[in-house]
Order: structure tokens, then C-alpha cells, then sequence
């Protein structure tokens, strides 16, 4: 029951289908890596789980230990424990980082439960360090003319912070150079545990050698068409995904 689980889902925008039947379980404690082609569905699958309203979902369902998150509005699948790093974070003009994490957690404490910001502020401090995030950004606007590299941290930031259940993290190699990429494949590293289960969407090889995955899923059109070890993972890299296609266009 410890798992997110994601039952033979389809989805849409508008009337173009594009997750068709995508199965997939990722157990507490394991990091799962999605690997797919651009425009094979991963962001989809990402934003569909996260609650985005542009996406129907048409049958199936996504389970969170156990319980149907589909009916539940984006912030209360937070609460439940499910983080989603995005491929192109949000700019939030006028919100700082500061306050903007500190209104999440806010956010699931119990009603009256007070906050307690020296901790607060010690606690991000000491993961900004560690993320080699300056201090000064604090007081800046969450993503709000943030390079690429301070964007991802950021996103990695706020994971460490609300400490969820399970999180996706969609391409949150894309756009690093080889220095942010170490960073923040360390602060994802240092998030595993048994208590908790990631997936790691990508489309190249190289983040898996820093975040070395339990699992490796491909993803063609909407579906996972085969499953394996890490080494499936170099497998794509040196064969490119014709192969993987050809599973799909079998099926
Ligand atoms: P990936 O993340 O694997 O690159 P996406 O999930 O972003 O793939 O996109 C999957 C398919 O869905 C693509 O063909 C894309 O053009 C289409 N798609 C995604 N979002 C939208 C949208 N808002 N409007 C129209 N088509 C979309
Ligand atoms: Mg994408």
C-alpha cells in the first residue's frame, strides 16, 4: 500500500488524447526514473498528478498510498504528501522564497498551531547552504529572474523544505551545466530514504549517473512500454529509443 500508483491512466487536452493507458508503481523508499523522447507525455504525467486544470483525465487513477488523489484540489494533494518539481518553474513576481515556503508549511500544520520562524529560518538556512544557495535570495521573488540552474535549486529547495512523501521531478536536469547538475543531484540524493519515493523524469542519460535510479521506465506516446534496472538507462543512450518505439507501435 506504501506506494504511489498510477492505474492504466488516460488523459487529454482538449480532445487530443496523449496518456494512453499508463501504468506505472513506485514504491516508499525506491527512486523510479521516467525516460522518454520530447513530447512522449512526461510533463503531462507530471502536471496530472500535481492537479494542473488544462488536463481531463479520461479513466484510470493515481493513488497515493492507497487513496485517489484525482479529486482533490492541487494543494490538498500537497498536504497528502506529493511534491512536483517542474520543468519550467513558475515566476511569482512579489512573493519571496522565504515567505512563500513558509506558507506552505503554514499550511499543514494543524489549526492553531503556531509557527515557529527562528526554527524556520535556521532549518532554510542550513538547506540553502547546502544547495550552495545564497542567503540573499530569501528576500527575492520566488524564480523571478533566476537563471535556469537557480530555478532548479530553488525547486529542490522547496522539496527539502516540505519533506513530502513522494516527489516527481520533471527535467530538473534540463538547462544545468555540469557544476548545478552535481548540486542538485546531491540535494535530491540526500532526500532518499525509505520513507520516502521519487520519480525522476528525464530525457538523457547523464542526470542518472549522479541520481542512479532502483528503476528505469521508457515512456512512448503516452504509455511505459518496458521497464528495468539502470543499465536500461544506457541502453537508450547508446541505441536511441527506435527500439522502444518499435515496442509501442507492437503493442
Ligand atoms: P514531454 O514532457 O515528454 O516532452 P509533454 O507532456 O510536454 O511531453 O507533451 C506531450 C504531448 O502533449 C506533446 O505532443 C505536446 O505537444 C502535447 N501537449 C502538452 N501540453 C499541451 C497543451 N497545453 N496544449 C496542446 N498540446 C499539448
Ligand atoms: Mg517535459
Amino acid at each position: 500500500m506504501s506506494c504511489l500508483s498510477i492505474q492504466n491512466l488516460h488523459a487529454s487536452i482538449g480532445d487530443q488524447p496523449i496518456l494512453q493507458g499508463l501504468s506505472l508503481e513506485i514504491p516508499k523508499g525506491e527512486v523510479h526514473a521516467i525516460m522518454g523522447k520530447n513530447g512522449s507525455g512526461k510533463s503531462t504525467l507530471a502536471k496530472i498528478m500535481a492537479g494542473h486544470p488544462a488536463y481531463t483525465v479520461t479513466s484510470g487513477d493515481v493513488l497515493l498510498d492507497g487513496e485517489s488523489i484525482l479529486g482533490l484540489e492541487p494543494d490538498e494533494r500537497s498536504r497528502r504528501g506529493l511534491f512536483l518539481a517542474f520543468q519550467y518553474p513558475m515566476e511569482i513576481p512579489g512573493v519571496s522564497i522565504a515567505n512563500f515556503i513558509r506558507a506552505a508549511l503554514q499550511a499543514r500544520l494543524p489549526e492553531g498551531e503556531e509557527f515557529e520562524a527562528v526554527e524556520y529560518y535556521g532549518r532554510l538556512y542550513k538547506k540553502m547552504d547546502s544547495l550552495l544557495i545564497d542567503r540573499k535570495f530569501t528576500s527575492r521573488s520566488v524564480n523571478d529572474g533566476f537563471s535556469g540552474g537557480e530555478k532548479k535549486r530553488c525547486e529542490i529547495l522547496q522539496m527539502a523544505m516540505l519533506e513530502p512523501k513522494y516527489a516527481v521531478l520533471d527535467e530538473t536536469d534540463s538547462g544545468l551545466d555540469i557544476d548545478a547538475l552535481r548540486i542538485v543531484s546531491e540535494g535530491v540524493n540526500a532526500m532518499r530514504g525509505k520513507d520516502r519515493g521519487m520519480v525522476v523524469i528525464t530525457h538523457y542519460q547523464r542526470l542518472l549517473e549522479y541520481i542512479v535510479p532502483d528503476r528505469v521506465h521508457v515512456m512512448v506516446a503516452g504509455q511505459i512500454v518496458m521497464s528495468g534496472d539502470k543499465d536500461l538507462a544506457l541502453r537508450l543512450e547508446s541505441e536511441g529509443y527506435d527500439w522502444a518505439e518499435d515496442l509501442r507501435n507492437s503493442k
